[in-house]
């Protein structure tokens, strides 16, 4: 979407008759709501760090790389060997990551954690991908955390259970149920049996 002359009129207007402190919250609240595309026509485009590394911009201590993705030990961790492993193309957040990339990233999450274990001594791992600043997640790139841990570490990864009433648990159900996409069911294909020569000339009486 672009920021049509009306839509800026329609700013404009907002601004109409403020004091300079006010357009200047105003605006800042304006600017807050714009889509991201709307923030790179007026601002261009903001870097990402990831994909500066990614684009080998940014020198990172790399782990593993494939055509798709690449682990980097994290500059910030929260133990020993905590790394980032995320998408070369970008992606704001990992639910915007589709099915088939997502797959080969947590099958890649997955090797890293247990080279970690062996590599490292590790005695557990953990594997998080935050979705949202409110999850948690910092970076303005899709990633996977793969945090190896060791006994007595600090690391503080966890959540106090809330109360939900039983009553609740099958209406939330539900509604997750009805937004999850149908599962593609493929027709199985059937089992050709192949016998060699010899094997039938065997077998005839
Ligand atoms: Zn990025």
């Amino acid at each position: 979407m672009v920021l049509a002359s009306e839509r800026i009129n329609a700013i404009k207007a907002q601004l109409a008759g403020l004091s300079p402190e006010q357009q200047q919250e105003k605006l800042q609240e304006i600017v807050a709501a714009l889509e991201p595309d709307e923030q790179e026509q007026l601002f261009g485009k903001q870097q990402c760090p990831f994909c500066s590394m990614a684009e080998g911009k940014i020198p990172v201590v790399k782990v593993y790389e494939d055509s798709d993705c690449m682990a980097i030990l994290d500059i910030h961790p929260a133990n020993k060997g905590h790394l980032l492993l995320f998408p070369k193309k970008h992606y704001a957040m990992m639910a915007q990551v589709p099915d088939d990339e997502a797959g080969k990233l947590f099958a890649v999450a997955n090797k890293l954690s247990k080279a970690v274990f062996d590599g490292l001594n590790a005695a557990g791992s953990n594997i998080i991908a935050g979705n949202g600043a409110i999850a948690g997640q910092r970076a303005p790139h899709a990633l996977v955390n793969i945090i190896p841990r060791f006994e007595g570490d600090k690391v503080a990864i966890g959540w106090n259970p809330v109360e939900v009433d039983e009553n609740e648990f099958e209406p939330i159900a539900a509604k997750i149920k009805a937004k999850m996409p149908a599962e593609k069911k493929e027709a199985p294909k059937p089992v050709i049996k192949k016998y060699d020569a010899a094997e039938i000339k065997r077998r005839l009486p």
